[in-house]
């Protein structure tokens, strides 16, 4: 279904959807063998929207051994990887056949801008599975330069059956993150969604199997984190747990690792990403064109969210002007509005813990410039007002914390080595933005600057070609996107061989 970005059209769409809400494993829809089952809710109205089989460690189990029974097969992990590219460009082409559908999914679960899901987060979705599909066939192992009298090669293998598990910010996008490389290097994937959005991960396990990836190398299992996600991150025959999530979850799949089997670990977790503006930007209305969308975009449910805007202090009050000025004009509303730039957060306890940390804000001595209310109560949705504190101290926690909501902290500095430190002075490392005018200050900072991707002059995630994931303890050994994604689902093999 493509979607026409038009009040009347979405509406009519939205009501037509018909939702996938079983597990999928092993080529088909199984509910949970307990046959419990967990709601999931529009955040946009608090209200239902569709009851989800609730996998625990049984039916986790069931998947791992269908994806192990094809790992061993060989359908896929022994397929040409000119095959495997072509059935998974196929998988993109269904996921482009049903891209309205997908972005509603999205929009109805996570409360996302529906513009958001059918212009940046679908098509994203669709480009990372052709990106990974196309660089099956085109990675090349390695011949070692031993002596004359061996022969050594280096090659890499699939690792076998991959966990992933994932958020609910970007709920389709997460997913493609994981499943482009890993299956195009071979693979067998049980993915867990989060609990709160389970529907587009359910229905892309349908589209992948249509296009033609056998039964058993994509099984859904939809459940709690506590059970589902703790049964995959434990399993014996796991090989590798790819996840994104939050910090202390993460930490969570290293020890289920270290008490079970050694599995390969993967983390992409959160973050407090500085916004450093040197007082030689070029353009401050630019600048606060990307700082708004960096802080706001996604309701701050983004973990490369520019939480921090650390601005040199001779330019602060003018940009800071500039930056409120804007971020009026982002419309929180209904996400199926397609001229909705803020949509609902995901669910109320993360509401309380949003309007929480403006009232920890309020109360440590920031001064509130902006927002900082819930609104449109009477629709029984989630909606928190862009909210922006200025004079915010290093140590107040909404400086610290990951809020994961719209909610801005602005600090000042005045000497190039200050606004490093500030930048730096946080237990996060995935993203940051540098502005300035002078090409070596840029260099250096983005040098100094302790992050995965640091952006100069823009607010940016970089594209497929690059990798994407953090320093610190916003990651653990790996990194989504690019090929270096592929390096990390594939172990590395040395055959030695004598020759006579
Ligand atoms: P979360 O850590 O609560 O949940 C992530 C996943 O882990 C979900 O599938 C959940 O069900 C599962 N889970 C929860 N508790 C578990 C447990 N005890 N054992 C096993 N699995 C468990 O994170 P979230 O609230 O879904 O997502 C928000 C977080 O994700 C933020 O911290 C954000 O920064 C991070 N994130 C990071 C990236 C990145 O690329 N670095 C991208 C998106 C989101």
């Amino acid at each position: 279904m493509n979607l026409q970005l038009k009040p009347k059209a979405i509406r009519a769409a939205a009501t037509r959807l018909r939702f996938r809400t079983r597990a999928f494993i092993d080529g088909q829809f199984v509910s949970a063998q307990s046959g419990r089952t967990f709601t999931t809710e529009n955040p946009a109205n608090g209200r239902p929207l569709a009851q989800i089989a609730a996998c625990e460690a049984p039916d986790v189990d069931r998947a791992v051994k269908a994806a192990r029974r094809a790992f061993e097969s060989g359908s896929w992990s022994r397929r040409k990887p000119a095959e495997r590219k072509r059935i998974l460009l196929a998988f993109a082409d269904q996921l482009e056949a049903h891209a309205g559908e997908l972005a509603l999914l999205d929009t109805l679960e996570a409360g996302k801008p529906i513009a958001d899901c059918a212009t940046m987060d679908i098509p994203d979705t669709i480009a990372c599975i052709r990106w990974h599909a196309e660089a099956a066939d085109k990675l090349y192992d390695h011949v070692s330069p031993t002596g004359p009298e061996n022969l050594a090669l280096i090659v890499r293998e699939p690792v076998g059956v991959v966990g992933c598990v994932i958020p609910w910010n970007f709920p389709a996008q997460m997913a493609a993150w994981k499943l482009g490389p890993a299956l195009a290097t071979g693979n067998s994937v049980v993915l867990k969604p989060a609990e709160l959005t389970s529907l587009s991960a359910i229905r892309m396990a349908e589209l992948a199997a249509e296009a033609g990836v056998p039964p058993g190398v994509l099984n859904v299992v939809p459940g709690l984190g506590e059970t589902a996600g703790q049964a995959v991150g434990r399993h014996p025959d796991v090989d590798m747990v790819a996840f994104t999530g939050s910090t202390e979850v993460g930490r969570s799949f290293l020890k289920y690792a270290a008490e079970s089997n050694l599995k390969r670990i993967i983390l992409e977790c959160g973050g407090k990403s500085p916004q450093v503006v040197f007082a030689d930007a070029p353009d401050l209305d630019t600048v606060a064109g990307h700082a708004v969308g960096a802080a706001f975009w996604n309701m701050g449910e983004n973990c490369s969210c520019g939480s921090r805007l650390i601005v040199h202090q001779k330019i602060k009050d003018k940009l800071v002007a500039k930056v409120v000025a804007l971020a009026k004009t982002w419309k929180v509303g209904d996400p199926l509005d397609p001229q909705t730039r803020l949509g609902a957060l995901i669910e109320r306890p993360h509401l309380e813990k949003v309007l929480g940390y403006i009232e920890s804000g309020k109360a440590e001595g920031a001064r509130l410039l902006l927002g900082g209310r819930r609104i449109l109560e009477e629709s029984g949705g989630y909606y928190v007002e862009p909210t922006v504190f200025d004079r915010v101290g290093g140590r107040m926690r909404i400086a610290r914390e990951e809020i994961f909501g719209p909610v801005l902290s602005v600090m000042s500095f005045s000497t190039d080595e200050e606004a490093v430190a500030l930048a730096n002075d946080t237990n996060y490392g995935l993203a940051a933005s540098i502005y300035t005018g002078d090409v070596n200050r840029a260099h250096r900072v983005a040098r100094a600057i302790r992050a995965g991707t640091v952006s100069v002059n823009c607010f940016s995630e970089g594209d497929l070609t690059t990798p994407f994931g953090g320093f610190k303890q916003s990651g653990f050994a790996g990194r989504d996107k690019s090929i270096w994604a592929h390096e990390q689902y594939t172990e590395l093999k040395t055959v030695w061989m004598q020759l006579t």
